[in-house]
Order: structure tokens, then C-alpha cells, then sequence
């Protein structure tokens, strides 16, 4: 059993253990998920800080104000564990992590994802104490939000393609064995898909496992190389310009979509395999022209960003392509 399995504690009542945490608790959450586990657990932190957003100016400033806690405890989504992984780091204080879904790989990775000027930056690691993952919470959580935390684990099938595509294009390090490893998850996810879909307990396991799995490749591997491709600076790009919040596996499945079509990956495959688990590729709200906009501004949001090498590189993204896109994406 790998270091982070050994952490997560999974069940039906595994809330229970945040009564055992002895000394002052800084709870960082949000509203609904704070509230959503009053219903199961009669207990109190310290203080509460409300998670709102990720950029590196404001988060560094509230973290000087706090004081010193025993315990920090992020309870919610993406966001809410972002956070305290970062204030816990800054304070080096223990962390435990109880995701209230897994609607992204964020509880279970070691690095910590901060924005600065609305472009993600990885500021430093730290390995959680605990993962307290609590299927009556999981299970409660809108469906989609969970289906969506699959997009973190299917972006490998592109992902793959772009680290391959590095290393014979611009001599990056590639390693047969973990590219091989990875690959079994998508394997394993075709399997689980209708679980998945349905967000049963086994579906939920086979997430959290896939999750420590990805982790662990990447820790092997020294970076996020194996799970993290283009279709993340899509989702990257999309957030920088339009400056709004979206579900992070959404905009992952719609990067995920858009790539796997410019490298002529499998298309069929990954776009079934999205719809078996439920994944909205389709962003909400997201507008035409902010999609083309988008897609064609790719190439010199990654060369200004100094993102890694990928099918962006070697590939151009031009206006019929874009126009493919739209059409593939209302037919869907
Ligand atoms: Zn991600």
C-alpha cells in the first residue's frame, strides 16, 4: 500500500475522527459544504475561514492575519483544500483533508495550486496527515460535481500524447514504464464507467484509488507530466480570460475534447468514454466567441504563460479548426 493510501480513511462515518484532534482547529471551508456536514457531526473548530478564491496577493495576506492553530482542517471541494494546504504550509502546521467531493484531484495531490494574476502557479508541497473521505458526505454532493472529478484522471489520455510528443520533438525525459502505468487507468475507468456515472461507492473508490495511483506516477516521475497536458492550459486559458469561476473538471473535459482533437487521439474513444462517466465537456455558460477565442490564442497564452511542451507546439490552431469544434460540440 502506497504513503497517501496509508492516510486516506474511507467509510461510512469517518467524520468521526475531527472529534480526535486535540488542540486549537482552523477550519477552512465554504458554505455548502460546511454546512452539509452539520447533518452528520455535532462539533466545533476554533475558527472558520470561508475559502473564496486562490490568488496568491490575497491569500498571503489572510494567512498573516491568522494566528498559529494544532490543526488545519480543509473541508469542501478544490478550493477549500487549496487553501488549507496552503495556509498549513505556510504555518507548517498538520493538515487533514476531508473533500466533500471528488470533483478534482486537489485533496490528494502534494502540490499546491495558487493563482497569480489569474494564472495557476505551484507554490510548494506538503502530504496531508489524514484524508477523511466519508462516502454519506460524497454521496450527498450533486452528482455532476462528482462525475466531474474524472475529467483529472481522463485528461492523461492527452496528456500522454503531449509528453511523448516532448520528448520527440524537444528531448524531454520520457519513461516507458510510467506512460504504460498511467495508461491503465483509462483502462480501468472504461471498466467503472457506469459506477462512475452512477457515483456508488464503488464508483467514488475507484476515483480516490485512481487519484493515489496518478499521484504516485507523478511523484516517481518527478512532475505532473503523465496527467497534466494540453487540455489543462485550455482549462488555464479559459479561466484567465474570462476571470470567472468555473468547475475544473468541466473545463478539463472540454480541453480534454478540443486536444485529443488536434492530436487525432482516439476521438471517438475519449468522447464516448466522457459521455459513459457523465462528463460536461460542454461548459455552461461558456460563450462561442469565448471558446474561439480560447482556442486561438492558445499557442501565445502558453508561450507567455512558459507552460510545458504539447500538441500546442507542433500543431496549428487556426479558424477551421475552431469552426470544427463548434460543430462537434453542438452535435454532442
Ligand atoms: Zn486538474
Amino acid at each position: 500500500m502506497s504513503e497517501l493510501m496509508k492516510r486516506i480513511l474511507r467509510g461510512e462515518n469517518v467524520l468521526e475522527e475531527l472529534k480526535n484532534l486535540d488542540g486549537k482547529v482552523l477550519v477552512v471551508s465554504m458554505k455548502v459544504p460546511w454546512e452539509g456536514i452539520q447533518k452528520y457531526i455535532f462539533w466545533e473548530p476554533d475558527e472558520i475561514i470561508w475559502a473564496q478564491e486562490m490568488e496568491l496577493e490575497i491569500i498571503e495576506s489572510m494567512e498573516k492575519e491568522l494566528a498559529n492553530f494544532d490543526w488545519v482542517v480543509g473541508i469542501g471541494g478544490g478550493v477549500s483544500c487549496d487553501l488549507a494546504k496552503y495556509i498549513a504550509w505556510k504555518k507548517d502546521s498538520p493538515l487533514v483533508l476531508v473533500p466533500t467531493i471528488v470533483s478534482v484531484d486537489a485533496p490528494f495531490t502534494p502540490s499546491i495550486a495558487v493563482r497569480e494574476n489569474n494564472v495557476v502557479r505551484y507554490v510548494g508541497n506538503i502530504i496531508p496527515e489524514k484524508i477523511l473521505v466519508d462516502y454519506r458526505i460524497i454521496r450527498d454532493a450533486p452528482k455532476h460535481l462528482n462525475r466531474a472529478g474524472v475529467a483529472d484522471l481522463l485528461s492523461i489520455h492527452t496528456a500522454l500524447w503531449d509528453w511523448k510528443c516532448s520528448a520527440e520533438n524537444n528531448n524531454e525525459k520520457y519513461d516507458e514504464k510510467i506512460a504504460r502505468e498511467a495508461k491503465e487507468c483509462l483502462i480501468e475507468i472504461d471498466k467503472m464507467a457506469e459506477e462512475i456515472f452512477n457515483v456508488t461507492p464503488r464508483g467514488i473508490d475507484t476515483i480516490v484509488n485512481l487519484y493515489c495511483k496518478e499521484v504516485e506516477l507523478c511523484n516517481i516521475f518527478g512532475n505532473a507530466r503523465p496527467e497534466e497536458g494540453s487540455e489543462h492550459i485550455v482549462a488555464y486559458h479559459v479561466e484567465y480570460l474570462t476571470k470567472r469561476q468555473f468547475l475544473h473538471g468541466d473545463l478539463v473535459g472540454f480541453g480534454i475534447f478540443c486536444m485529443s482533437r488536434l492530436q487525432e487521439n482516439e476521438i471517438e474513444w475519449i468522447t464516448g468514454l466522457m459521455n459513459r462517466c457523465g462528463i460536461k465537456y460542454k461548459v455552461d455558460h461558456l460563450m462561442i466567441d469565448e471558446i474561439s477565442q480560447t482556442l486561438l490564442g492558445l499557442k501565445r497564452f502558453k508561450d507567455e504563460t512558459g507552460l510545458f511542451f504539447s500538441v500546442i507546439d507542433v500543431k496549428e490552431i487556426n479558424k477551421e479548426f475552431v469552426d470544427q469544434i463548434l460543430i462537434e460540440l453542438n452535435q454532442t
